[in-house]
């Protein structure tokens, strides 16, 4: 059996790959793997019913027609560099996918950032945790996650806001279960609007209003004080604490939702239990404010002092299976490599003498949203996107649609060419899929893992590192993108995380600066950092953070309400997300029947009172309506949400259900700090769907 990691969540389970006596191939879970000890869920059981050859593509395709890798290469080299030439490097654009590899994401990152000089590489990550990265970095100065996994078993309290764990990241769901039943003394807190698969082992549930959680963290921090509960000798590696506290004693409970009786019972619950972690995940990060509520609750931990410690913790949990391994390597365009900043000079020169780089960006570039609206009004001219569907991921998803159809020139390289965003591209690049390619992926503890190749690349696919290192190549850069493997990406990565170290990074991989190919293919999975410096565990306990003056931040929060305003003529909110069994554009988990099984189309939970109001009946079609677009979903009832909220899954492409692309309902909204969309506020219109 081989070992690999699943590619689907940030939970990063091992897998074991091999066939059965028909010769069939065969996932199971690794036992050995720290992540999941051979624990896997419904879409980690389905691994191998999704990598059939069916809908693959096999060759490089030119509008429309097949072609040579020759052909394609250098048009896409001699497009891209026309179009610098003649409108500059900020005409052009990568959006790339948490769906990468890492070595992947290091070659697209050096490329854009290093050699075409623009900071315009952005990733679908943006959509998913970038308030994360932003309140992580406005807090310790690095995008540092303090804790581990064993932490959610160790803690005697753990809240997960924001956060369907029992369906988005199921393995860590499980092990959570598992520890709840051998410790009943340990209690859970959930905190969503809805009463997701989560509540199962909830002792409290807070129903939180759409976008009210930084005002349960205020409310919090403000009970911490009253109670004389702050951690004064930790204080002393803070500041802003005094700000922080009278923001949140100015803040209104009441705009969370909940009771005063739940909020005291919250209140109680966090406080009087030592070890607690705080898990967030995207109900936290998808806000107009989503980096101020990531802040609210990391000024819980920091004014207690409940931080990097076993059992104690905040803990964001990512959502795709590289998300990490993005941020690691500079796959966000406000960041640079190995978690070193693109706005601080001297890690920009460190980062340019590594890579010996003609020209390096001095400033940000266009977040997700940002970039597909420069694609629109032709700031962008050439955009390349890699392993991402934005036609149907992305907010307001009619507009981008539009902007690609209006685009120049537009390369996508993916593993198949029936997408919504494949159907666009001047340039199709075949992509190696999981199973067939060899490389490393971050999960949301900091563990790096290797995923390894088990069959060969069908038809003409290559790797993306090799697609991108060619071009690279083709546009005369030869010397810096001659790789001959992911093992030598893997060590030259390796080696600036080393220059990153020694400017005082917490990213430092440097100890496998000279990883040789056996022990690249041997690797096991590590926590980093791994450097002279330190190696694995945990952040923070010992009050030293990445500031300037080495203190942790805490940021007074004034929390908001959604930027999209219910009115009467959109009364309902509307909350996406994923469901149980499928996976973002459902490329991949459509091919499994059992899969399919679960949620079978996409879907509007709605409360039973509210569909009668607007005269909808169980199992019609509901016409959703923003000011932005529209889409048509089957009626399922349920008290689980909210009265007024409604929720619709964001799986659904235009190819499965035509008028199912709910992401052309969600407002292009974004938080001013991280870029990311509030995808989980949008005021919408509900009415029955009659057929003209
Ligand atoms: Fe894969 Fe996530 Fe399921 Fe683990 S929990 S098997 S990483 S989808």
């Amino acid at each position: 059996m081989t070992r690999s990691t699943c590619p689907y969540c940030g939970v990063g389970c091992g897998v074991l790959i091999g066939r059965d006596g028909a010769g069939e191939i065969v996932v199971k879970g690794d036992p050995e793997h720290p992540a999941n000890y051979g624990r896997l869920c419904s879409k980690g059981t389905a691994l191998a019913e999704t990598l059939g050859l069916e809908d693959r593509l096999l060759a490089p395709q030119i509008d429309g027609r097949e072609a040579g890798w020759d052909e394609a290469l250098e048009l896409v080299a001699r497009r891209f560099t026309e179009t610098i030439a003649e409108h500059g490097p900020d005409s052009v654009a990568f959006y790339v996918s948490g769906q990468l590899l890492t070595e992947d994401y290091y070659v697209a990152n050096k490329l854009m950032k290093g050699f075409i000089g623009s900071a315009n590489i952005d990733t679908n990550s943006r959509l998913c945790m970038a308030s994360s990265v932003a309140g992580h970095r406005r807090a310790f100065g690095t995008d540092t996650v303090p804790g581990l996994y064993e932490d959610l078993e160790l803690a005697d309290l753990v809240v997960l806001t924001g956060s369907n764990l029992a369906w988005c990241h199921p393995v860590l769901y499980q092990r959570l279960v598992a520890a709840k039943a051998a410790r009943p003394e340990m209690r859970v807190v959930v905190i969503d609007p809805r009463r997701t698969a989560t509540c199962d082992i909830a002792d409290l549930h807070l129903a939180v209003a759409s976008g009210g959680d930084a005002a349960i963290f205020n409310a919090l921090l403000a009970e911490i004080a009253r109670r004389g509960a702050v951690d004064r000798a930790y204080l002393a590696h803070v500041t802003g604490f005094d700000a922080a506290l009278a923001a949140a004693e100015a803040s209104d409970p009441a705009m969370s939702g909940v009771s005063n009786a739940e909020l005291a019972r919250f209140c109680d619950l966090w406080i009087g239990t030592e070890k607690v972690v705080t898990v967030y995940s995207q109900g936290i990060n998808q806000s107009s404010s989503g980096t101020d509520k990531v802040n609210a609750i990391l000024n819980c931990h920091l004014a207690t002092g409940r931080i990097g410690q076993p059992g104690m913790g905040p803990f964001s949990i990512t959502g795709q299976p590289n998300a990490m391994g993005g941020r690691e390597v500079g796959g966000l365009a406000n960041m640079l490599a190995c978690h070193m900043d693109l706005e601080n000079p001297t890690h920009r020169a460190a980062v340019q003498d590594f890579w010996r780089a003609p020209a390096m960006p001095e400033a940000a570039g266009l977040k997700a949203v940002d970039m597909f609206r420069a694609v629109g009004n032709g700031k962008i001219r050439a955009i390349w996107i890699i392993h991402t569907n934005p036609v149907v991921s992305m907010p307001d998803a009619d507009a981008v649609r539009a902007a690609l159809r209006g685009c120049d020139f537009v390369v996508v390289s993916d593993v198949t060419a029936r997408t919504d965003t494949a159907a666009l591209a001047h340039v199709l690049l075949p992509a190696t899929a999981w199973g067939e390619k060899d490389g490393t992926v971050t999960n949301s503890e900091r563990r790096i893992s290797r995923q390894r190749r088990v069959l060969p690349a069908p038809g003409g696919a290559r790797h993306d590192w090799r697609i991108l290192a060619e071009v690279g190549q083709r546009m005369g850069w030869r010397g810096e993108f001659c790789w001959t493997s992911p093992a030598e990406v893997f060590a030259e990565y390796a080696a600036l995380s080393g220059v990153g170290g020694r400017l005082g990074v917490d990213f430092d991989i440097s100890e496998y600066s000279e990883i040789s190919l056996p022990d690249y293919a041997a690797l096991e999975p590590f926590v980093w950092p791994q450097g002279p410096g330190r190696k694995g565990g945990r952040f923070f306990a010992d009050g030293q953070f990445y500031t300037p003056d080495g203190k942790a931040r805490m940021i007074a929060v004034t929390p908001r309400a959604p930027v999209s305003r219910i009115s009467a003529e959109f009364p309902f909110r509307l909350n996406t997300g994923r469901t149980r069994d499928q996976w973002h554009t459902m490329t991949r988990t459509a091919k499994s029947a059992r899969l399919n099984q679960h949620l079978g189309e996409p879907y509007l939970e709605i409360h039973p009172d509210d569909a009668a109001r607007v005269g909808l009946e169980a199992a019609g079609i509901a016409r959703v309506a923003s000011a932005d677009g529209e889409a048509l979903l089957r009626v399922y009832l349920s008290d689980a949400v909210r009265p007024g909220e409604v929720f619709a899954p964001m799986h659904w492409t235009g190819e499965t259900a035509s008028a199912a692309r709910i992401d052309a309902v969600v407002s292009a909204v974004t938080d001013p700090v991280s870029g990311q969309p509030e995808s989980k506020a949008t005021a919408v219109s509900i009415t029955p769907f009659q057929a003209r």
